[in-house]
């Protein structure tokens, strides 16, 4: 199921995410959206290179997807960040603000840092990346999909809203309505 996603932060060649992400023990993207467990361990890492000092929601990889067999040159990485499955009121002011924090200034760099000829080939080195800005992507991510449309067969699943590990797909259905008032039926399309 297709997701659009809101969101700031810069985008990249994905030959150069990838670089990033296989030096720290992770698979390559191939400018494909990850999925599942593949998604949740990106979001650790990027978590994790946030570091200590850092507080707030975290980072996202998002890459766009529109059917198979397309693949996407550019990945997206956010500091800021919200799923519009069906409809939703948006208020960039406070959902996704303006300021880059610092931490992820720092992330920001890291990753740039791997475009060299080693990893990326010439035609991969192209003017637009690192570029920050406000970013509208379409892809595809089953973890975001309320249930009644699809749901994952297993846990554990991150709650999009706080960041909040929550054990299973339907923990995260108690805890969206409990936590954030977000109440999702089956068959309904969710302002989310
Ligand atoms: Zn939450």
């Amino acid at each position: 199921m297709p997701v659009i996603t809101i969101l700031r932060g810069f985008k990249v060649h994905y030959a150069v995410l990838d670089a990033f992400l296989m030096a720290n023990g992770l698979v390559e993207t191939f400018g494909h959206p990850p999925v599942g467990t593949d998604y949740d361990n990106i979001a650790k890492l990027l978590d994790s290179k946030m570091g200590d000092t850092y507080v707030g929601k975290g980072a996202r990889v998002v890459i766009p997807g529109h059917g198979p067999g397309y693949s996407s040159t550019f990945a997206y990485v956010a500091y800021g960040w919200m799923h519009v499955y069906a409809h939703r009121e948006l208020d960039l002011e406070t959902q996704i603000p303006k300021d880059c924090p610092l931490e992820f200034e720092k992330l920001r760099k890291e990753i740039l840092s791997f475009e060299d000829d080693k990893n990326v080939r010439a035609w991969q080195k192209v003017d637009e990346t690192g570029r920050m800005g406000l970013y509208i992507v379409y892809t595809e991510n089953r973890n975001w999909v309320p249930k009644g449309f699809y749901e994952p067969a297993e846990g554990p699943v991150i709650c999009e809203e706080c960041n909040e590990t929550c054990k299973s797909p339907s923990d995260r259905r108690c805890h969206l309505a409990h936590s954030h008032g977000i109440e999702i039926q089956p068959y309904e399309l969710p302002e989310i």
